[in-house]
C-alpha cells in the first residue's frame, strides 16, 4: 500500500537514482545550461538519506515529504532545490494526517506538487520545465483515478506520462529557467528538470509495486 514505508522507498529510491544519474543530468544541464543539476539533485538527496538513516520513527508520508522539501530548500542551490522543495511541500500538505494513501489522496499529491512548482516558477505548460513532465503525470493519474484504478496503478501511469512528457521536451524552446537565455538552440535538447521529474515519478512507482 501507498504507506510511510511507500514515502521512505520513494525517497531512497529517488536518492539512488539521482546518484545513478547524476553525470546524464549534469551532461543535459551543460548542453542548455550551467551543467549542474545532477549534482544539485544528488546533494540534496544525499543529504536527506543521512537524515533518513538518523531517523528513529519514520511518522507519516506527509512528515517524510515536509523534511525532504526542508532538505532540499537548504541544501539544493540553483533553481531546482526551491521548485522541488515547494513541490514535497505542498504534496505533503495535500496528505497531511493520512497513514496510507487511496487513489484520490495519491492524485491530489501528484496535483499539489506540480501546483506548487507552477505557484513558484511560473512556467506554463510548453516552456521546456520540468512542469512538462509534471503536467502529463498528473493528468494521466487523473483518468487513471477516474477510471477506477489502484493507486499503484495511478503512480505507474503517472510515471510513463512523465517519461512521455520528458522526452517531448526535446523540440521545444526554453521559455524559463537558464535554458531560456539560449532562445531557439535550446531545441534539441532534454529538459534536465523534466529528465529528474521523470526519474523521481518512476521512482515512485517503482516503490509501490
Ligand atoms: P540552475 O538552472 O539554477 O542551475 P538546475 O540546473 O538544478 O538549476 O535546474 C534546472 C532545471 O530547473 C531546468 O531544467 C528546468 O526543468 C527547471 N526550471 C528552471 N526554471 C524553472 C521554472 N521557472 N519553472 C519550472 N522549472 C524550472
Ligand atoms: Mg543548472
Ligand atoms: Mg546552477
Amino acid at each position: 500500500s501507498v504507506d510511510v514505508a511507500w514515502a521512505e522507498a520513494w525517497i531512497r529510491n529517488s536518492a539512488r537514482v539521482l546518484s545513478e544519474n547524476r553525470a546524464e543530468l549534469n551532461t543535459l544541464d551543460r548542453e542548455i545550461g550551467d551543467g549542474d543539476h545532477g549534482e544539485n539533485m544528488d546533494r540534496g538527496f544525499q543529504a536527506m538519506l543521512s537524515k533518513l538513516d538518523a531517523a528513529t520513527d519514520a511518522g507519516t508520508p506527509a512528515e517524510l515529504l515536509k523534511t525532504l522539501a526542508a532538505t532540499l530548500i537548504s541544501t539544493v542551490g540553483g533553481a531546482a532545490g526551491p521548485l522541488y522543495g515547494t513541490a514535497y511541500l505542498k504534496a505533503a500538505a495535500a496528505v497531511a494526517g493520512a497513514a496510507a494513501l487511496d487513489g484520490p489522496a495519491v492524485v491530489a499529491l501528484l496535483t499539489a506538487g506540480r501546483d506548487g512548482i507552477v505557484l513558484r516558477g511560473k512556467a506554463e505548460s510548453g516552456d521546456k520545465t520540468m512542469v512538462d513532465a509534471w503536467t502529463p503525470a498528473v493528468d494521466a493519474a487523473t483518468a487513471a483515478e477516474a477510471a477506477g484504478e489502484s493507486p499503484e496503478r495511478i503512480l505507474a501511469a503517472a510515471a510513463d506520462a512523465a517519461d512521455a512528457g520528458a522526452a517531448a521536451t526535446v523540440p521545444l524552446i526554453a521559455r524559463k529557467g537558464r535554458a531560456s537565455y539560449l532562445g531557439e538552440r535550446s531545441i534539441g535538447h532534454l529538459d534536465p528538470g523534466a529528465r529528474s521529474t521523470a526519474l523521481i515519478l518512476r521512482c515512485a512507482s517503482d516503490a509501490a509495486a
